[in-house]
C-alpha cells in the first residue's frame, strides 16, 4: 500500500504588491530573519525587504549569497549560516537553484523558510522538493523534503521587472507539466489525485496558451498586466499544485533530455525551463504526434521565446555532443517514466523532426 504524502506551502501571497505582507508574515514564524539568494536577487528586493521587517519589528540579520549551484556541499554551508547566526526565520530569494538550496538547508536545521521569487523560472517557490546538482553542476537527484515552504509570496510587479529569458523558462517548464503528465499519465488507472494533477496540468497549458504573448508582452515593457498573473499563477500555483498532487511523479522525456543537456558544457548553464521547453516538442515528437499538434507546440513556444531549434540553444553543438546528450537522457528516471520503450534511434530523429518542423515557422 503507498501512502501519499501532499506537503503544501503553509500560506501563498500572490499578485501584485505582495510583498507588502511578508514583514508580517515573517513576523509570526520568527524575530530574527536572513535574506538568502544570488547577488542580483538580493539587489534587487534587499531594501524592501529590510523595510517590511522593520516595520513588524523583526531583527533582519543580513543576507547571504548562494554560490550558484543546489549541491549538498552549499545546502551543508548555508545550514551552519543559519544555525551559527541563530536564525529564525529565513527568507529565500533568486532563482530554483537558490529557492531549491534554502528550502533544503531550512529543513536541514529545522528553521520556517518563505520564498520570494525573483524570477518566475520553475514553480520551486511552491514546492517540497529540491533538484540536487553536483559540485560541477551536473544532475544529481530530485530531493524531496520534509517540509514545504511556510509562505510563499508572488509579486507580480517584482516578477515583471525580472528578464524574459526566465518568463520563458517558466513557461517552458509549466508547459511540460501538461505534455509530460498527460505522456505518462495512465488513464485507465485514474484516481481522483492523478485527476487533480492531470486538471491542473491542463488547466496550465490553457491558460499559457490564451496568455503567454501578454504575459511577455508586461515582462518586456516591465509592467505587470492581467496576462502576466495569469501565467505567473499557472508556473506557481497550477504548475505547484500538479507536482504536489502527483508527488512529483509527473515528469518524462522533456526534463530527461534537461538532464542529458547537463551533461554538455556547452548547453550546461541554460536556464532549466528553456530546455525543458525544447524537451517538450521532442517529447511530443517521440510520442509520434501529428505535423498540426507539432506546429501548434512550436508556434506556442516560438511565441514564449523558447528555443524551438538546436542552434537556439547553442551554437557548434556536434553530432558528438547531441550524442552524449542523448545518452544520457536515455538513463535518467524520468526517461523510464515513458509508457514506451525509447532508444538512441528514437530520441535522435524526434530531435530531427523538430529540427525540420521549426525550420517551416521560422
Ligand atoms: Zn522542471
Amino acid at each position: 500500500m503507498f501512502t501519499h504524502r501532499l506537503v503544501f506551502p503553509a500560506s501563498v501571497l500572490r499578485g501584485r504588491g505582495a510583498i507588502k505582507h511578508l514583514g508580517a508574515m515573517c513576523g509570526r514564524l520568527g524575530q530574527r530573519a536572513m535574506l538568502v539568494g544570488g547577488k542580483r536577487a538580493i539587489a534587487s528586493v534587499e531594501a524592501k525587504v529590510a523595510d517590511q521587517l522593520e516595520q513588524q519589528m523583526v531583527s533582519y540579520l543580513g543576507s547571504e549569497i548562494f554560490n550558484g549551484v543546489c549541491c549538498q556541499e552549499e545546502i551543508n554551508r548555508l545550514a551552519d549560516v543559519f544555525r551559527t547566526q541563530g536564525v529564525e526565520v529565513i527568507i529565500a530569494t533568486g532563482g530554483g537553484k537558490a529557492l531549491d538550496t534554502a528550502k533544503a538547508a531550512g529543513v536541514a536545521c529545522n528553521i520556517p523558510v518563505v520564498t520570494l521569487p525573483g524570477i518566475a523560472g520553475t514553480c520551486s517557490a511552491v514546492t517540497s522538493l529540491a533538484f540536487r546538482y553536483h559540485q560541477n553542476g551536473e544532475f544529481r537527484n530530485m530531493m524531496p523534503l520534509s517540509s514545504g515552504p511556510a509562505a510563499v509570496v508572488i509579486d507580480a510587479d517584482l516578477l515583471a521587472t525580472s528578464p524574459l529569458q526566465w518568463l520563458s523558462a517558466g513557461i517552458g517548464d509549466t508547459l511540460a507539466k501538461w505534455y509530460e503528465y498527460r505522456a505518462i499519465s495512465d488513464l485507465s488507472q485514474l484516481t481522483g489525485l492523478a485527476g487533480v494533477a492531470r486538471t491542473h496540468s491542463e488547466l496550465c497549458y490553457t491558460l499559457i496558451r490564451h496568455f503567454a504573448a501578454g504575459a511577455c508582452f508586461a515582462v518586456q515593457d516591465g509592467k505587470a498586466n492581467n496576462a502576466l498573473e495569469q501565467v505567473l499563477d499557472a508556473i506557481f500555483l497550477y504548475a505547484g499544485l500538479t507536482s504536489v498532487m502527483s508527488n512529483g511523479a509527473h515528469t518524462g522525456a522533456s526534463h530527461a533530455l534537461y538532464e542529458g543537456f547537463t551533461a554538455c558544457p556547452k548547453t550546461r548553464h541554460i536556464p532549466h525551463g528553456l530546455l525543458v521547453g525544447y524537451g517538450n516538442l521532442c517529447l511530443l515528437a517521440l510520442e509520434n504526434r501529428s505535423d498540426d499538434e507539432l506546429l501548434a507546440a512550436l508556434a506556442l513556444a516560438r511565441a514564449s521565446a523558447i528555443p524551438t531549434q538546436l542552434a537556439h540553444i547553442a551554437t557548434g553543438l556536434t553530432e558528438q555532443d547531441l550524442a552524449v546528450i542523448i545518452d544520457r537522457s536515455l538513463t535518467t528516471p524520468d526517461m523510464a517514466n515513458m509508457p514506451m520503450d525509447i532508444t538512441f534511434e528514437d530520441v535522435r530523429s524526434a530531435v530531427e523532426r523538430v529540427e525540420g518542423l521549426g525550420a517551416k515557422i521560422n
